[in-house]
């Protein structure tokens, strides 16, 4: 390794302490959906005392709405924005490098479940514990610290530098998709979702929906004579756990072969009634649900309509009352990405030079914002970071040396992609 890249990553483990405060500094604000005001504000100072003025970038639904890559939400956009900042070219010579990392969590609900406040950072054994430490606030202090410690080292970069830190890509890509259309891109996509440091190669589509359905109600003493929407649900689900069923069997596309149950429904919120001794009139359930690279979003939507459909044709209540599907949220195909191409081989070859082999393969079964990226953007992308465990579930938690790697690579790709300048 050079003399110069040897710099550079002794100028980030110097700040090892400091990325880590950062990380629990935005673990410590509860950043779920439409509640992402304070971290944003963590972040954009954080920006500023580096020296990058970060622009707010709204998402503008209107303006967004005949984007192919928008997914329509029933909430409100007023007030909230993405955070961008290009840090410009020092001299001619090197290539773009983006850094995205989103800022929204999911609920930690239900708290005691968790050993631990969820939003409290506690740091035990080696690892960081909190809601988003994995998913992706650790990601996201490494991103930022590894530009940062270029800058600190006494570089600068022959290519323009982005760091964007995002709203709603827990629940659509909105956020992604904004900073986009307002021209945030380059030619190498990094984004640390904490998947390891591994080279992301593929991620599936994936889609919500909700089925809203009709019952009839009554008192529970002539329950003969009313309908329970509750119970209605049951052989629509069913349904649409056969259509999951069916989709797992058919031809699959690479990489996807070997995995053993690649696409996955998830019925994540019910909610009907009001009362034990009411028949209830009225049920609704939401759903997630995947599919491979290479699948239409549209095909997927026909096909949910088709399973809605032939349960409602087996039961005379459900034909006469129809359930009602609509689409709102995650509306996102699949995409795969190639190992060859100039920014990932470069990414490899720093996790190599930082660990002495390559970096394993990761075939993801959900979804990123890198979709905005490879669809619609210029650039070639992956996902590249730390280890987390128990994302989305009670004591989520990140390994720290893990961060630290991260922001090694991260920072030794500033210095190979953008190049330095001195
Ligand atoms: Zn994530």
């Amino acid at each position: 390794m050079k003399t110069k890249e040897s710099k550079i990553l002794a100028t980030v483990d110097a700040l090892a302490d400091d990325i880590i405060d950062f990380a629990g500094r935005l673990v410590r604000e509860p950043s779920t959906l439409q509640n992402e005001a304070s971290a944003l504000l963590v972040m954009e100072e954080q920006l500023r005392r580096f020296g990058w003025a970060p622009d707010r970038v709204p998402i503008d639904p209107a303006a967004l709405a005949a984007h192919p890559g928008f997914a329509t939400v029933p909430w409100s956009y007023d007030g909230r924005y993405n955070l961008a900042t290009t840090r410009p070219a020092d001299g001619p010579g090197g290539k773009s490098a983006l850094f995205n990392g989103h800022l929204d969590v999911v609920s930690p609900a239900p708290f005691e479940n968790w050993t631990t406040d969820p939003f409290t950072p506690v740091i035990r054994d080696g690892w960081l514990y909190g809601r988003g430490a994995g998913d992706m606030k650790g990601g996201v202090a490494a991103m930022t610290y590894a530009l940062h410690a270029v800058e600190k080292a006494g570089f600068g970069l022959r290519a323009p530098v982005t760091l964007e830190a995002v709203i709603e890509e827990e629940c659509c890509g909105n956020g992604a998709l904004a900073c986009l259309a307002a021209g945030y891109d380059a030619e190498a996509i990094l984004i640390p979702e904490p998947f390891g440091p591994k080279i992301y190669i593929a991620e599936l589509g994936v889609l919500w929906f909700k089925v809203h359905m009709r019952g009839l109600s009554c008192h529970v003493q002539a329950a003969a004579v009313g309908t329970n929407a509750i119970e209605k649900s049951f052989p629509v689900m069913a349904a649409l756990r056969r259509l999951e069923e069916t989709m797992n069997g058919e031809a699959r596309p690479d990489p996807y072969g070997d995995l053993s149950h690649p696409i996955n429904l998830n019925i994540g919120i019910f909610q009907g009634g009001d009362w034990p001794s009411t028949v209830p009139s009225a049920a609704e359930f939401h759903g997630r649900l995947s599919f491979f690279p290479g699948t239409s979003y549209g095909d997927v939507c026909r096909r949910i309509h088709g399973a809605v459909a032939e349960a409602a044709q087996a039961d005379p209540w459900l034909a006469q009352n129809r359930p009602e599907v609509e689409f709102y949220g995650f509306a996102s195909e699949g995409h795969r990405v190639s190992r060859d191409v100039p920014a990932l081989a470069t990414l490899n070859g720093c996790h190599r030079a930082l660990t002495g082999e390559d970096a394993e393969s990761y075939i993801s079964t959900c979804t990123t914002d890198l979709r905005a990226f490879h669809f619609f953007g210029q650039g070639a992308g992956t996902c590249y970071g730390p280890v987390a465990e128990n994302i989305h579930g009670a004591d989520e938690r990140v390994n720290i040396d893990s961060i630290l790697q991260v922001a090694r690579a991260y920072a030794l790709f500033l210095s190979r992609w953008c190049q330095l300048a001195e």
